[in-house]
């Protein structure tokens, strides 16, 4: 059975990484494992910066954002020979199996280090809520509380000046923090990847609600990497519409502070059973929450189910707008 086992966080970072980190520790030692943190990701992983760690290292955290293993990109990650560097130093601590926290990239490098013989399991550590093996990823929570805290501060000076406000929103190519938060804040219009609507039907629609209306003030999210020049966007509507249009990029406020209760309870969830899923020597597989159960899936099956775009939201948006 597996003694030593080590965990990393990996792409960017989400709020309940700490969470996840303190679970898989804590329930680790509880098992009689060795517990050893590796800094900043697979980075981290191949230069070997690894720390055993015991109950104090997780004290604390539960509250903090960000994640105290320190995240990394590690491009060349891809490549055997530098993974390899990896397994020699995890072979150093003597450390047979992995907990990786992070998105689909993290995976992909968790199976290949699965297939070169160290067991992984994958923990859903992004805001995106971009992995369709999961209902919910860990942060995606979080942030979407951020982004309708900020949201609510912008409908202030928005609804004053009867303003046109288009925010633009985080999730990579997931329209999902678009979609919930604009549902949550009673957004006008809601543009996202899956949802796109051509620019000519949001000019018209913006046209008639002033006309008809010249009090009207109207919100707009849409999903980062839709407009290329948000700017440029919020300048046509503002020439072709009669409303006075401002954008604003909420960017990275988006991933920090502290994981909400929700996130906190999922983290917690998730790590715990990643350590029990490497205790029956499993590998190469990812945990999901599907309908409030903890489920794992092979890494290469979740990486290629469908996505939920959510169609029956669009109906929502339609009857909550008439
Ligand atoms: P986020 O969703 O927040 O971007 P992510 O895990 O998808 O998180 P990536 O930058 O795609 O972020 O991947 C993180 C790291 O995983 C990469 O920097 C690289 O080290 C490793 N990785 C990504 N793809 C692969 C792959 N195909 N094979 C091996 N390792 C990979």
């Amino acid at each position: 059975m597996v003694q030593k086992i080590g965990i990393l966080t990996s792409g960017g970072d989400a709020p309940g990484m700490n969470n996840a980190i303190r679970a898989v520790v804590r329930s680790g030692l509880r098992h009689g494992l060795e517990v050893y943190g590796i800094y900043d990701g697979y980075k981290g992983l191949v230069e070997g910066n690894i720390v055993k760690m015991d109950r104090k290292s997780v004290s604390d955290i539960v509250n903090r954002g960000g994640t105290i293993l320190r995240t990394a990109r590690l491009r060349e990650f891809k490549d055997p020979a530098v993974r390899q560097k990896g397994i020699e130093q995890l072979n150093k601590f003597g450390i047979e199996a992995l907990v990786v926290i992070g998105g689909d990239g993290s995976y992909m490098g968790a199976k290949k280090l699965t297939e070169m013989g160290i067991n992984c399991v994958g923990l859903p550590g992004t805001i995106d809520n971009d992995i369709a093996s999961t209902d919910y990823t860990i942060g995606f929570d979080t942030c979407l509380n951020t982004i309708c805290d900020c949201v609510d501060k912008i409908r202030d000076t928005t609804e004053s000046h009867c303003r046109c406000s288009i925010i633009e929103v985080m999730g990579n190519h997931c329209g999902d923090l678009a979609l919930f938060s604009g549902i949550a804040e009673g957004a006008e219009m809601i543009l996202t990847p899956d949802h796109p609507i051509p620019e000519d039907e949001v000019i018209n629609s913006l046209r008639r609600m002033r006309e008809k209306d010249e009090s009207k003030r109207a919100i707009l999210i849409v999903s980062e990497k839709l407009f290329p020049d948000i700017k440029e966007f919020a300048d046509k509507i503002a020439r072709e519409t009669g409303f006075d249009t401002r954008y604003n990029v909420l960017g990275h406020v988006q991933r920090g502070g502290a994981p909400s209760a929700s996130d906190r309870v999922l983290a917690a969830r998730m790590g715990a059973y990643a350590v029990d899923c490497l205790l029956e020597d499993k590998g190469g597989i990812c945990i999901g929450l599907v309908n409030n159960k903890l489920v794992s899936y092979d890494i290469y099956e979740a990486l290629s189910l469908p996505r939920d775009k959510h169609i029956s939201m669009l109906r929502l948006i339609e009857i909550l707008n008439s």
